[in-house]
């Protein structure tokens, strides 16, 4: 473990002098067990991302000479690694590398997610181990093959569950598959927005474009040897359940038309919540005579250069593709009907040093103490900042004091990428308080927006000509194309397929249009086994990887098919009043969030207000509550038996409030 990083001396210490020291700084004290030279850094480090510390020269120099002599005696004694450090010793260890106090609550949490343990505790395994025939007469089919349908896969093959996935792409990698404007890249770094069990040593850059992920997802497929368990093209358009013999009928859609039916015991929804385009219905738009396409079906047919383009919308995807095509463009129109909130982070269009790289793929536990750290980074700081202070002086513009602290640093960072353009700056400031929509991170957006090429135009559009966008103040903008950056249709989940729980009552008719309710995002009441991945309320917006919440739904679900299989149950179907005292709390909660703010309007709620698509919860809070199953909260049944509720009360509604949420 220890030879291939003091193989070559020269290469360690050059590598060391290159790499992040937080990280070198926890693998010396892990492995040396000295815990003075925490003391001795942590006052330098202020923060948890990488450009966040001041550690003096011969300070870091004193980290690497100690870090070679420990790993060479290492390598030399063939010495083990400790295997347990007590949680006291990582707490320490945590809150020097971080700059802040790493609360002991969230130790186990990160020691999971980084497999500091060499262990995948994230992985379920039997309780009681059924006979194969019992597993092997069992099917589930998993709807999608991005991040979500093949972690579900990965889980479910190392308990030897069958399943199946149906995939309407003709290749894997969901929304990295679909999005391929100009600019598409992560804005989460990546050594933490990939899977826990599958860490990448290569990423090139700290926010690696999307070729790069989707080729992360391609491997991924190719080791777990997933794709021989998936049929590509093929687009799901119902699933009826039924009651007769407690098996879902899924019906898909071949791409030469045919329709096909098969039979399953469980279904796994991944596809996810981004996967519709929304267009909006701007009048006149199907006359007009140019191209028209939406960021996520970008045609790369179209040569934009020497175009006059316009781009209606300034979410994430506009502020990636924008800055991108405005080069190469003769003129680009940003119609901005609401700004958004942009941060920077001077990471976001760096690559990987060298050292860094070499040292995650050769220093033991290197890359581990990176993720731990840029999942401390992004997580759960912002949490707490993100709730209204009901005596907060400046409601509209801020919600507390350390949400309006954030307001001004991000309008004194515009301010001088503007170079104080008032004009400007009056229009991309937003009216709401920061985080009400999603925070996007600067991609030299504001230097575009400075480009003599690119004009912000503001205000809204009345309709759209064969040749033009017409404002409603009577403004005519000529224009070439038209690149809709215009989002997804969020808050519809499922659509457009069609799924029949009991009594044939159908999940719009339960969720209507736009108002989608599970419990943990993840069971709904009448549709016995049927589980979701990246349901209602299950998006990140404070912080954190999604890839993060699907490992723990893909648990949660992994360990509900264990429970039928294992007791024999034909169906598991969450109880009705757990559900509904849950989606009171997620409620309750949102309703103090930002995202609830009366003056947001964002794909995060639906058009009642009612947040839908947002998590309320902390990481740590949603990775409690789905950490184990608990039957109590569901109906099982047995063909031809009663269904069997236990007796016990379910835990949830009494005990999340018994969790310090937020
Ligand atoms: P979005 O955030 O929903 O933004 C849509 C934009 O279109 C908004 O600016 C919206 O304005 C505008 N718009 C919608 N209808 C309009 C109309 N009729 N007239 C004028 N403007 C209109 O969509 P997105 O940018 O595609 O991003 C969606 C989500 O995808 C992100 O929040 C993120 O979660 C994910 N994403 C992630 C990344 C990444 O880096 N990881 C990159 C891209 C996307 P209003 O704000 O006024 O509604």
């Amino acid at each position: 473990m220890f030879e291939t990083a003091v193989r070559d001396e020269a290469a360690l210490r050059a590598a060391l002098a290159e790499a992040d020291i937080a990280p070198m700084l926890m693998v010396l004290a892990q492995l040396s067990g000295d815990l003075d030279i925490l003391d001795e850094v942590a006052p330098h480090i202020h923060g948890a991302w990488s450009f966040l510390e001041s550690v003096p020269e011969d300070l870091k120099q004193k980290v690497r000479d100690r870090l070679v002599a420990v790993l060479k005696d290492y390598a030399a004694s063939g010495r083990e690694p400790p295997h347990h450090v007590p949680s006291e010793t990582l707490q320490k260890m945590m809150s020097a590398g971080v700059g802040q106090m790493v609360p002991e609550e969230y130790i186990p949490l990160l020691v999971e997610e980084t497999h500091l343990g060499d262990e995948d505790t994230r992985a379920v395994h039997w309780q009681r181990k059924p006979d194969s025939l019992a597993v092997g007469k069992f099917k589930a089919i998993i709807i999608g093959a991005g991040f979500s349908g093949l972690c579900t896969a990965i889980r479910l093959k190392e308990l030897g569950i069958p399943f199946e996935i149906l995939e309407k792409n003709t290749d894997v990698g969901g929304t990295w598959l679909e999005n391929d404007y100009p600019g598409c890249a992560v804005d989460t770094p990546n050594h933490f927005y990939s899977y826990s069990f599958n860490p990448n040593d290569k990423w090139s850059r700290h926010f690696s474009r999307r070729n790069e992920i989707l080729g992360y997802i391609a491997a991924t497929a190719d080791k777990y040897d997933l794709r021989r368990y998936i049929r590509f093209g093929v687009e799901v358009t119902t699933a009826e359940f039924d009651e007769h013999d407690a098996r879902w009928h899924v019906t898909f859609q071949t791409a030469d038309g045919v329709t096909q039916t098969i039979d399953t015991n469980a279904v796994i929804s991944a596809v996810g919540q981004l996967n519709r385009p929304s267009i909006p219905p701007i009048a006149g738009l199907s006359q007009f005579r140019g191209p028209v396409f939406h960021t996520a079906r970008w045609d790369r047919t179209v040569d934009l250069k020497g175009k006059r383009v316009a781009m209606i919308g300034t979410g994430a995807s506009a502020v990636q593709a924008g800055p991108s095509i405005a080069p190469d463009v003769a003129s680009l129109l940003v119609f901005q009907r609401t700004p958004h909130w942009l941060m920077n982070n001077p990471n976001y269009h760096k690559e990987v040093s060298a050292g860094n790289k070499w040292a995650i793929e050769h220093i033991p536990y290197f890359g581990k103490w990176l993720r731990f750290q840029l999942f401390w980074a992004g997580s759960d700081g912002f949490h707490a900042s993100l709730q209204m202070d009901p005596d907060w002086p400046m409601p509209d513009i801020s919600l507390n004091e350390a949400n309006h602290k954030m307001r001004e640093m991000i309008i004194d960072y515009v301010r001088k990428e503007l170079d104080d353009d008032k004009d400007l700056l009056a229009k991309v400031i937003p009216a709401y308080p920061p985080y009400g929509k999603r925070m996007l991170r600067d991609n030299y957006w504001y230097r575009m927006l400075k480009r003599p090429n690119v004009e912000l135009v503001t205000g809204s559009i009345a309709h759209v000509t064969e040749d033009s966008i017409v404002m409603e103040d009577g403004t005519v903008h000529a224009v070439d194309v038209i690149i809709m950056a215009t989002g997804f249709q969020a808050s519809k989940m499922l659509w457009p397929m069609e799924i029949k729980g009991r009594m044939g009552r159908t999940i719009r008719g339960v969720w209507g249009d736009d108002d989608p309710r599970a419990y943990l995002g993840i069971t709904v009441p009448g549709f016995p086994n049927l589980f979701l991945t990246y349901g209602p309320n299950t998006n990140l917006a404070h912080g954190g990887s999604i890839i993060f919440h699907t490992e723990c739904q893909v648990r949660y679900i992994t360990q509900a098919l264990r429970e039928m299989i294992e007791n024999g149950y034909s169906t598991l179907e969450v109880r009705t009043d757990v559900h509904d005292g849950y989606n009171k709390l997620v409620d309750e909660k949102c309703r103090n969030m930002v995202w609830a703010h009366p003056g947001v309007t964002s794909w995060y709620k639906n058009r009642h207000n009612r947040v839908t698509v947002t998590s309320p919860w902390r990481l740590l809070d949603y990775w409690k509550l789905t950490q184990h199953f608990v039957p109590e909260e569901y109906r099982a049944g047995r063909i031809g038996h009663a269904p069997i509720i236990p007796g016990q009360e379910a835990r949830v509604v009494a005990s999340i409030d018994g969790l310090t949420v937020g």
